[in-house]
């Protein structure tokens, strides 16, 4: 009889740690992250999914225009959905930052080695990788020695032979916030005043159409970010390389403050239910292996120092980068873009 009984006390208690066995995968997939990124999904999918598999963390990404993103969460409110935002643009990052839509990150959940220059002061955002907004210029028409500054574009010599897009765009108005932060603001409209009055034509389309301008002989420098380049050189397009393979890239400010540099970047939404889990993918992010691949895909800059870059970026060697001012684009951003206004940056 005392022997019966155990063996049915044995056999519930094997049916529970059954039970409990069988849940705890659903438990654990229970929790879940909502990234909203303004990025295109192939930039940031298979690491998502990578951190989904390490950690049981289900992974909604939510995918569309940047400023379209922030406006939603914004009109969304306390009921946001939104755990993350990935965005381009310390600019555009800092607008976030200001709208209040950023709870402040646990500075240990940041690698150490993450140079300060590209953590938000007040850890609302974080870079997770850098890009570099530089010139390329026509082989044939440019002796690259004639361009060694950002400061030279605005020479009478270049009347007529810039193209660069309009001022409505972040990176533009980054850059030209830069330009401030390094000359002040009236000697940065004089500057910005005589680029403008160099410009080939009005400004239009994006990046990659500026390339293209130059190539045919539309214009002979333009300003534009250098994965563009890098992406045109290695097309699988045939016209695109060839496009490519008609310019030449250099970076500026090389012996002084160094090429105007920005980042792509990450925050954790204020009213994100998440929060810790939001921190770990932060962490997952910044590791060796995940700026390694995040860098690559995009032919950008890991953030995370002693990581490697493609074959390409490295055979441009090491790039001097104006890196101290980041966290000052988006303070500056109201000014460069009235700045542009008063020049006449359509
Ligand atoms: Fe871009």
């Amino acid at each position: 009889m005392e022997n019966t009984r155990f063996f049915i006390d044995y056999k519930a208690l094997h049916a529970i740690f059954i039970l409990i066995f069988t849940l705890l995968p659903s438990i654990s997939s229970a929790e879940e992250l909502n990234v909203y990124s303004g990025r295109k999904a192939a930039l940031i999918k298979p690491l998502l999914q990578q951190f989904q598999e390490e950690t049981g963390i289900k992974i909604n990404l939510v995918t569309a225009k940047a400023d379209a993103l922030i406006k939603r969460i914004e009109s969304e409110g306390e009921s946001t959905p939104a755990d993350i935002l990935i965005t381009v643009d310390a600019g555009r990052l800092d607008r976030a930052k200001k709208m209040d839509l950023f709870h402040t990150i646990n500075p240990s959940s940041i690698s150490a080695e993450i140079p300060n220059y590209y953590i938000d002061k007040d850890n609302k955002w974080v870079g997770l990788s850098k890009r570099i907004r530089t010139i390329v210029y026509s082989k044939n028409n440019v002796n690259k020695n004639d361009i060694l500054d950002f400061e030279d574009l605005a020479k009478d010599m270049w009347k007529g032979r810039i193209c660069v897009r309009s001022s409505n765009n972040i990176y533009n108005q980054s850059l030209v916030a830069s330009v401030i932060a390094n000359h002040g603001e009236e000697q940065a409209e004089s500057i910005v005043r005589k680029i403008v009055s160099n410009f080939a034509k009005n400004p239009s389309g994006n990046d990659r159409a500026q390339i293209t301008a130059v190539a045919k002989n539309e214009c002979d420098v333009a300003i534009v970010n250098h994965y563009y380049y890098a992406m045109m050189l290695q097309s699988k397009d045939t016209k695109q390389r060839q496009t490519a393979d008609k310019v030449d890239i250099v970076f500026l400010n090389q012996k002084g403050r160094g090429a105007h540099v920005n980042i792509s970047g990450i925050g954790i939404m204020k009213y994100s239910k998440n929060i810790t889990n939001a921190e770990k993918l932060i962490t997952f992010l910044l590791n060796k292996d995940s700026q390694e691949w995040y860098a690559k895909v995009n032919n950008e800059y890991p953030v995370l120092g002693a990581c490697k870059v493609t074959d390409l970026l490295s055979s441009w060697g090491v790039i001097n980068l104006d890196e101290e001012i980041i966290n000052k684009l988006g303070d500056l951003n109201p000014n460069a873009v009235k700045l542009m206004d008063r020049v006449g940056w359509q």
